[in-house]
């Protein structure tokens, strides 16, 4: 029999907000352990919540970038739960009433678009860190580190819509390029900013009705997502040819070993004794708040991408490596903007830009669009060599000087002048009897040796073009 995966995936993204979602405390990462804490983060008694505007703002920006319907009013619920990272025994979050419901957005794997719906998105507050002396199993004291306590989540639900583990690999980076570009988290996976847990069950072709579901917790890299269905999907199938029978539980991946792991058994809602946070108002939302946001959305990686196909002319294959990531694209249209030719500042960018941004990082970048676009224009104008602009563009990179500058500095400007060239030219030919003699005998390959000697004697400086235009006159007297 064959078997058909069904997955949802549950993701949590970190706002970026500069306070936490329920008090002034910093939201900043790597501080002295509970440092950032105050009274209503530490779960103090008496103390009230008071709900941090942005983390509204930034999840009604997600809801409409994702196609969602905005809640007119939406109310924050308890989640009740006991663990030493938790100082009030619950979690404040959203159940019967989230703020953003039924969206959806689109994915693309090996060159097929499929809609993934959006179930719904909520927010909530983070729950601490518990920091264990030594190995869990041996350990003989364990800190607890609330900084992290009441730092803002958005949680996003996806329908069961995703039929293999590509596509949830596909749906979560779509989801990452969302965040990243709208701005409102800063979608590090290794730090914990983006994590994803994962429902996923089995069902024969052919049926409608969905297997029993396991739940795959906290995968913090894309890969790990990949190969933890992969391993769940054949276990589960495994698991039923032989007789078995799935059973509801909450699973983890073990990344050393590349397999899932029993955890506990799956909590269903009730299990947490929802109810709304007395604590908190209702939250109401008028036409007003969401149409200033929506002034607010930035242009999404999808939406640059067909517009610099389309409009900009530049291949597919450029417009996906140039909006990999936000800042190298908007460095990339304002050299365009700047008088670049869009193709020639998409092979800078992808080329000298990208290596000297992986070597370096964005912050050592001094260049700015208008240098970059006036050293394609120096290559355009025969001012500089293509080699040389490179030299060039290494030097304005780290230190931010002008490119002129550099240029005469440097001495790196091309010779084009006829006479001072045909001089050169001239030599060559004399010291070079033997190959004038096979380049007329009709070894036109030859012609190749020439430049190279001429453009030696120059330091490089020669314009090849000139050079070839002289020694073809030349030799053919
Ligand atoms: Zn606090």
């Amino acid at each position: 029999m064959k078997f058909i995966p069904v997955i949802g995936l549950e993701v949590h993204a970190q706002l970026k907000t500069k306070s936490k979602i329920f008090c002034g405390c910093s939201t900043r990462f790597g501080a002295e352990p509970n440092a950032h804490t105050c009274p209503v983060c530490l779960g103090m008694p008496g103390v009230l919540p008071v709900l941090n505007r942005k983390v509204v703002d930034d999840t009604i920006m997600m809801g409409l970038a994702t196609n969602c319907r905005i809640a007119p009013e939406s109310i924050f619920a308890r989640k009740n739960y006991f663990y030493p990272d938790l100082p009030k025994g619950y979690q404040i979050s959203q159940y019967e009433a989230p703020i953003c419901e039924n969206g959806w957005v689109n994915i693309s794997v090996d060159g097929q678009s499929r809609r993934i719906g959006i179930t719904r998105i909520h927010m909530e507050e983070d729950a601490g860190k518990l920091v264990h002396e030594g190995a869990l199993d041996s350990s003989r004291a364990s800190f607890v580190d609330l900084n992290r306590a009441c730092v803002p989540l958005m949680e996003i639900v996806s329908e069961p819509d995703i039929r293999s583990p590509e596509e949830a690999r596909a749906y979560m980076q779509t989801l990452r390029d969302i965040v990243v570009y709208l701005g409102v988290c800063d979608g590090n996976l290794e730090e914990g900013s983006l994590r994803c847990d994962a429902n996923i069950s089995v069902m024969p072709e052919g049926s409608d009705t969905f297997g029993t579901r396991a739940e795959i917790k906290n995968m913090n890299s894309f890969r790990f997502l990949q190969q933890a269905l992969e391993y769940e999907i054949d276990r589960q199938i495994d698991l039923i040819d032989s007789g078995g029978q799935v059973v509801q539980e909450t699973r983890l991946f073990d990344s050393d070993k590349g397999v899932t792991v029993s955890m506990r058994g799956k909590e269903e809602a009730h299990d947490y004794r929802y109810f709304p946070e007395p604590d908190l108002v209702p939250i109401r939302i008028d036409e007003d708040w969401i149409n200033q946001i929506k002034d607010q959305l930035p242009e999404l990686r999808n939406e640059k991408m067909r517009r610099y196909v389309g409009e900009m002319g530049i291949p597919e294959y450029d417009a996906e490596v140039i909006t990999s990531d936000r800042e190298t694209a908007v460095f990339f249209e304002e050299t365009v903007a700047a008088g670049a030719d869009a193709k020639k500042a998409s092979n800078w960018v992808m080329g000298e830009y990208a290596r000297l941004i992986k070597e370096k990082g964005h912050d050592a970048a001094k260049i700015t669009p208008s240098q970059l676009a006036a050293i394609i224009g120096l290559v355009e104008a025969n001012t500089i060599s293509g080699s040389a602009a490179k030299q060039v563009f290494d030097e304005v990179f780290t230190t931010g000087k002008d490119p002129k500058t550099v240029l005469d500095e440097k001495g790196l400007a091309q010779v084009s002048d006829v006479g001072a060239i045909e001089e050169e030219v001239q030599k060559i030919l004399v010291a070079s009897p033997d190959q004038v003699k096979q380049y007329k005998e009709g070894n036109e390959k030859i012609l190749g040796y020439f430049v190279g000697q001429v453009m030696k004697a120059s330091g490089g400086k020669a314009n090849p073009k000139v050079v070839n235009e002289i020694l073809r006159r030349l030799l053919a007297d």
